[in-house]
């Protein structure tokens, strides 16, 4: 394409910004329309692997990068009841060594600020905050994209248009029907506390995986180790009936307190410790096989979305950005040049889709299947829990 007409892009998360900043430094001027007339900064942490981490870097983010986050020594996997070690896996180092990128950890709204100011600094992107995509109508031209802010509405005449409006999203319901998303029956509740309001044990530069029946728990620093995130998953008939709120629904710190009553000492103090907690019901939906039309197509979680067991939702929407920036820039028509796109995406997201929930299983097994999951992870050494996902890691998009 020599032309340099618009890309829309609905949505600026993670994916649809990291999609802007490939498709401009591309020469392709983009429009992003986010519904949201500011960012929040919502209350936590990311994980981010070499698959992704090495795509930053490649977009020259890794001085910012460098500022706010962080890579683990390593993740203990300890068994919830007892805290009794499981396993220990490396990251530090090795999985630079091995993968050619870190493992990093960072606050959540800290990579969105780092995407949004190389975003701001592209003068083909212009970033329409407040503006919701409501529907879209393709045509021989293209595509006419309708927003509406503050109830009125607008109309856009672009090229193509990205849906990365996440897990409900409107793009992805107006060309497929709106179908819902697969409840989990699970919820994650989500922390970030000042790590000298913790005992020492859980203020270390490690990734803390805490496993126990039907429910587990993750920790990790952010913020060059001064704040401690923390995500408790637990197993939740009663999901459904309050699923769709959001990142920032608050939860009760006591029913969480509850759920964790039979753990051991540890976990307890530190969910006592927990200044409040945030819920947010898991859902994810089974891979499509079509992911766009003619110059309309998805991106990261309208297109994929995953259970959280992997870390992965995050880094797969940052592959598609770059994906999706090759395939736009050195194509010659744009819908062929999407179907492309779609063609080297979707097997991989399907198969981190599939694990994700297969973990979610593996992860909450009561006894027997406990005893013997852990005693496999037991006799397994560190390195190979690790390179389990080497086809994760490994991976340059
Ligand atoms: C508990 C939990 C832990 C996680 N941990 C990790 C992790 O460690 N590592 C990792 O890689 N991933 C993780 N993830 C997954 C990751 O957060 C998501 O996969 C990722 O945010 C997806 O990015 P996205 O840009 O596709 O969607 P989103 O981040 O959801 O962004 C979508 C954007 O679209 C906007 N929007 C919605 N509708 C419209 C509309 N109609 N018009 C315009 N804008 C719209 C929204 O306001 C939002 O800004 C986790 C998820 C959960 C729930």
């Amino acid at each position: 394409m020599s032309d340099r007409r618009t890309i829309a892009i609905a949505g600026g998360g993670i994916g649809g910004l990291m999609a802007a900043i490939a498709l401009a430094r591309g020469g392709l001027r983009v429009s992003v329309f986010e519904r949201v007339g500011r960012f929040a900064p919502f209350g936590a942490g990311i994980q981010l692997s070499p698959n992704a981490s090495r795509i930053l870097y490649a977009f020259g983010l890794g001085k910012a990068l460098a500022q706010v986050a962080s890579e683990p020594d390593g993740m203990i996997v300890r068994r919830g009841r007892d805290a009794r070690e499981l396993s220990r896996a490396p990251l530090k180092g090795y999985m630079k060594q091995r993968y050619g990128a870190p493992y990093l950890i960072l606050h959540r709204a800290d990579l969105h600020t780092i995407l949004k100011v190389a975003a701001d600094k592209e003068m083909d992107v212009d970033m329409q905050m407040g503006a919701a995509v409501a529907d879209f109508a393709r045509h021989k031209n293209g595509v006419t994209v309708l927003t509406e802010r503050d109830h009125q509405l607008s109309e856009h005449r672009v090229s193509a248009l990205i849906g990365a409006d996440g897990l409900r999203s409107t793009v992805r319901g107006r060309m497929f029907g709106n179908d819902q998303p697969i409840p989990a029956e699970r919820t994650a509740w989500r922390a970030l506390v000042p790590a000298d309001q913790l005992p020492p044990f859980f203020a270390k530069n490690t990734v803390g995986l805490w496993l126990g029946n039907d429910a587990h728990l993750v920790h990790y620093p952010v913020r060059g180790g001064s704040v401690i995130n923390v995500v408790a998953i637990v197993a939740d008939a009663w999901q459904t009936s309050w699923s769709g709120e959001g990142w920032n629904a608050p939860g009760d710190k006591d029913e969480l307190a509850g759920r964790f009553s039979a753990w051991s000492p540890q976990v307890r103090e530190l969910i006592d410790c927990l200044p409040s907690v945030s819920r947010w019901a898991l859902a994810d939906r089974k891979p499509l096989r079509r992911w766009g039309e003619g110059e309309v197509t998805l991106l990261g979680d309208a297109a994929h979305p995953m259970l959280p067991f992997l870390a992965q939702g995050g880094g797969m929407a940052i592959e598609d950005a770059m994906v999706l920036g090759r395939c736009l820039v050195q194509g010659r028509d744009i819908a062929s040049s999407l179907r492309k796109y779609e063609r080297q995406r979707k097997q991989r997201t399907a198969r981190v889709q599939r694990e994700a929930r297969k973990m979610s299983k593996i992860y909450h097994y009561g006894n027997p299947m406990a005893l013997a999951r852990d005693k496999v992870l037991k006799i397994k050494t560190g390195q190979k829990l690790v390179d389990r996902y080497r086809w994760i890691y490994s991976h340059k998009a």
